[in-house]
């Protein structure tokens, strides 16, 4: 129709920045829609966290058919049938989870709308519907929500052999050899599932190390895990251009001078993410950007425009999935009402999910010691747990950092296996201003990967029972 149609609270996107946004503020009360111009759940559901995590899976459960020798395990012959693979992590992962995801939100009683949005001005979007109709909406409050997309470098433009995380997830055969641009967390995660498939995998990384956003001693782990598989890592690597036949791709690139060219059947090019603030009509909306095209918000999501709010990936900071969700429930507690709800990212962990498993969370040594605190730190080896030798797993360590005086944890690092899900302990220790003394009097069950974290606690004391 022709005429305005009336909306309270409208969010554009639904990742899970958006879906959660969504449900939140139809719980608190609003009326709530949400547009999606592609599937349900976003990047993290359909072409991201999910979908890496289900490869990455399967790849372990292939390795570990081959590595299980030492526990007197025989396997005649280990093959995959990569097609297989691709069609359970889609069907059994990708759409059992994106379909609940949209189930939620018909439980909560948000209008799902199934088109692009434009803003109009500040109270006025319009929807393109699939079927090419539109529909003019006001509304009261939008949370913009539209994630981000892979950057396309302009000597690396992507085809059949050139390919971002997306294409990379969707393979349907194993290469040969594959070589990844940009070691980090995407790549080197997406390196690690087809390295260990067998793809002889070359990560060139323009840094000197790749990760660079984790410490040196837990990028190392990675590192020799790589090398283990016969990986090639090449740091300060310059990119410089590709040659893409129908059958293959080959990189030039130069490395301490020497220029180099390499060939695979696929180039994963994954050198960060850009926000999709571009095409929406922000400057009709009067919404500013920085120059990175990320949308400045203030510790409530609240951009320039007071009732428009602004979460996950278009907005400064890690572009990660639970920051985006951390974002959607404080924007939309925000425009139910809240006065006080705001972000706080200090207890914010990162994961990467490599062999070993590396996770971060509050300050590392360094940063605490920038932000003034006397800290010390207390580094406690899996080696020393039973649970990750019965495992046979025994690489890495948990990693404290306490304030001298008073022992309260101001962060920690974790690499091992489980190290995703053992930083979450320490986030909320470090929520609640805990210590480590508080971590020992919590009685941590045996035989299991937390236990690491009391073992570690127990050494900032002074008092270790097992180092
Ligand atoms: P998105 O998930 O990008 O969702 C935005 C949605 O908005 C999309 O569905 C899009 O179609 C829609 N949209 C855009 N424009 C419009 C418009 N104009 N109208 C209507 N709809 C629109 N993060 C982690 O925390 N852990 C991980 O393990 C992890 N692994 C990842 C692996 C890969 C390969 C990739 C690519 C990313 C990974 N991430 C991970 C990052 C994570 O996916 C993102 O941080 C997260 O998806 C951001 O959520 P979002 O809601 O901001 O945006």
């Amino acid at each position: 129709g022709d005429f305005a149609e009336e909306l309270e609270t409208v969010v554009i996107g639904s990742g899970p920045g958006g879906y959660v946004a969504a449900i939140r503020a139809a719980q608190l009360g609003q009326k709530v829609a949400i547009i999606e111009r592609g599937e349900i759940g976003g990047a993290c559901l359909n072409v991201g966290c999910i979908p890496s995590k289900a490869l990455i899976h399967a790849s372990h459960k292939y390795q570990t058919s081959l590595d299980s020798k030492i526990l007197g395990i025989h396997t005649k012959e280990t093959t995959v049938n990569f097609k297989e693979t691709q069609a359970w992590k889609n069907k059994e992962v990708v759409v059992t989870l994106t379909k609940g995801v949209e189930m939620l939100l018909k439980k909560n009683k948000v209008e799902i709308m199934k088109g692009e949005a434009h803003f109009i001005d500040n109270e006025t979007l319009r929807v393109m519907y699939d079927d090419e109709s539109g529909q003019t909406y006001n509304f009261k409050h939008a949370i913009i929500a539209t994630g981000s997309r892979p950057i396309e470098i302009e000597s690396f433009k992507f085809g059949k052999r050139v390919i971002d995380s997306t294409g990379a997830l969707n393979l349907t055969e194993i290469p040969k050899k594959l070589t990844v641009i940009g070691g980090g967390y995407i790549g080197v995660e997406l390196a690690g599932v087809y390295a260990n498939f067998g793809t002889e995998v070359t990560i060139l990384e323009g840094s000197e190390q790749i990760l660079p956003g984790f410490e040196k001693d837990m990028v190392k782990l990675v590192v020799d895990a790589f090398k283990a598989k016969n990986v090639s890592i090449v740091t300060n690597a310059m990119a410089k251009s590709v040659k893409q036949t129908d059958k293959k791709a080959t990189v030039t690139y130069d490395a301490g001078g020497q220029e180099e060219a390499i060939d695979a059947d696929y180039v994963l090019v994954s050198v960060g993410r850009k926000p999709n603030t571009d095409d929406i009509g922000l400057e009709l909306a009067g919404i500013k950007t920085n120059d990175k095209g990320l949308i400045e918000v203030d510790e409530q999501g609240r951009t320039n425009k007071k009732n428009i709010f602004a979460i996950g990936d278009v907005v400064p900071g890690a572009a990660l999935a639970h920051k985006a969700s951390y974002e959607a429930k404080v924007a939309a507690e925000v425009i139910s009402g809240s006065k006080g709800a705001a972000v706080d990212y200090l207890a914010m962990p990162a994961i990467c999910f490599t062999d070993p498993e590396l996770a971060t969370v509050g300050y590392t040594k360094k940063e605490a010691k920038e932000h003034g605190y006397d800290v010390k730190e207390s580094k406690f080896p899996l080696a020393g747990n039973g649970r990750a030798l019965s495992l046979n797993q025994t690489e890495g360590f948990v990693r404290l950092i306490t304030e001298k005086e008073s022992g309260t944890l101001l962060g920690a690092q974790i690499a091992g296996v489980s190290a995703s899900d053992m930083i979450a302990e320490i986030g909320l220790a470090i929520e609640n201003g805990l210590t480590a003394e508080d971590v020992t009097l919590t009685i941590h069950s045996h035989p299991s990967m937390a236990e690491s974290v009391m073992d570690a606690a127990e050494l900032a004391l002074g008092q270790p029972i097992h180092i």
